[in-house]
C-alpha cells in the first residue's frame, strides 16, 4: 500500500517536468521523429527513428537517451539495449524524488564542476549520472579516463594516418 502511495506521490510531483517531456516527445512522434514504445517500469518510452531529421540524428549521435521526468527518449531499442533504458529509468526514479527540483539541481551540479572544477568534466562527475551509471553497473568514470582515452587514441589515429 505505502509503495503505491509512494508511486503516486512520485507521479505527481514529477508532473511538471513529465508535462515538458510529453510536449516534447509527443511533437517529435507527430513528426515521425520518434516512435512511442511503451511503458516500461516507471518510463514512457519512446525511440528515435531513421526517419529524424539529419541535424535531429547528428544531435542524438553519441547520446543512447534520455529523461524528462517520467518520459524517456531512447537511440536504440529498449528491448535489446537494457542498460541503456535501466539508466533512463534510474533518471525517471530521481525526478520522481525531486520533482521540477530535478533538472534544476542537475544543471546546477554541472554549472558548479564546469565553473568550479577545472579537471572533471561535469558530465562524468555529476552525482545523477554517477548514480545512475553506478546503478545499472556501467562504468563510473568520474576522473573522465574514458575521455582522455578517446582523445589519446584520436590523437593517435590522426598521428597514424599522418605517417
Ligand atoms: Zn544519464
Amino acid at each position: 500500500m505505502w509503495e503505491k502511495i509512494k508511486k503516486i506521490l512520485g507521479y505527481t510531483w514529477a508532473s511538471p517536468v513529465t508535462a515538458v517531456g510529453l510536449a516534447y516527445a509527443g511533437t517529435c512522434q507527430l513528426a515521425g521523429w520518434y516512435k512511442w514504445r511503451g511503458v516500461r517500469q516507471d518510463g514512457l518510452v519512446w525511440q528515435v527513428t531513421d526517419s529524424s531529421p539529419n541535424w535531429l540524428l547528428y544531435l542524438w549521435k553519441t547520446w543512447a537517451g534520455h529523461a524528462v521526468g517520467n518520459v524517456v527518449v531512447l537511440n536504440c531499442d529498449p528491448d535489446t539495449k537494457l542498460t541503456f533504458l535501466e539508466h533512463e529509468l534510474v533518471h525517471v526514479r530521481q525526478c520522481m524524488r525531486l520533482g521540477v527540483f530535478h533538472p534544476i539541481v542537475y544543471g546546477i551540479s554541472m554549472l558548479a564542476i564546469w565553473i568550479a572544477c577545472e579537471s572533471s568534466s561535469p558530465y562524468w562527475t555529476v552525482p545523477f549520472e554517477v548514480d545512475a551509471r553506478r546503478t545499472v553497473g556501467q562504468v563510473v568514470d568520474v576522473e573522465g579516463l574514458a575521455a582522455i582515452a578517446a582523445k589519446k587514441l584520436k590523437s593517435s589515429k590522426v598521428d597514424l594516418n599522418k605517417n
